[in-house]
C-alpha cells in the first residue's frame, strides 16, 4: 500500500508544492507547526532515516542544501530547524523519509 508521499510523488495526490527534481520533492504542511513548514521528500522510498545506507549519502546531503535554499526563499534563514523523525516512539506517522524545514517564529526547545 502506498504511503501518502508516494501518492503525491506520483502524481496521485495534490500538495503545495515549492520545490521539485528528478530526486527530491518539496511541498507545504497541510497541518503547519510554525509560520514556515516544509518537507522536504526524497522520491526513493526509504522508509525513515534508520533505512538509509551509505549510497543514499549524496541524495541526503542534497536534501540539506535545498533546505538551505528554501530557508533563503521563505527568509527563515537566519533561524530554522531540520528534523525527522525517526519511528512511532519519535512521531513519525508517515513511513517515507521526510525532513520537516520549520521557522517563521521562535522555536522552543525539543522535547
Ligand atoms: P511525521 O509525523 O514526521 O511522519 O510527519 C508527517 C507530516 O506529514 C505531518 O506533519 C503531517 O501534517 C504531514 N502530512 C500528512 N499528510 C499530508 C499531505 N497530504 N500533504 C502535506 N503534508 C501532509
Amino acid at each position: 500500500m502506498k504511503t501518502v508521499f508516494q501518492k503525491i510523488i506520483d502524481g496521485e495526490l495534490p500538495c503545495d508544492k515549492v520545490f521539485e527534481n528528478e530526486r527530491i520533492i518539496a511541498f507545504k504542511d497541510i497541518a503547519p507547526h510554525a509560520p514556515v513548514h516544509i518537507l522536504i521528500v526524497p522520491k526513493k522510498a526509504i522508509q525513515d532515516i534508520s533505512h538509509a545506507t551509505q549510497e543514499d549519502a549524496p541524495l541526503l546531503a542534497e536534501i540539506l542544501f535545498i533546505a538551505n535554499a528554501l530557508a533563503k526563499q521563505f527568509h527563515i534563514q537566519d533561524g530554522f530547524r531540520l528534523l525527522t523523525n525517526n519511528g512511532v516512539d519519535a512521531g513519525q506517522s508517515i513511513f517515507h523519509l521526510h525532513f520537516h524545514l520549520l521557522g517563521g517564529r521562535k522555536l522552543g526547545a525539543l522535547g
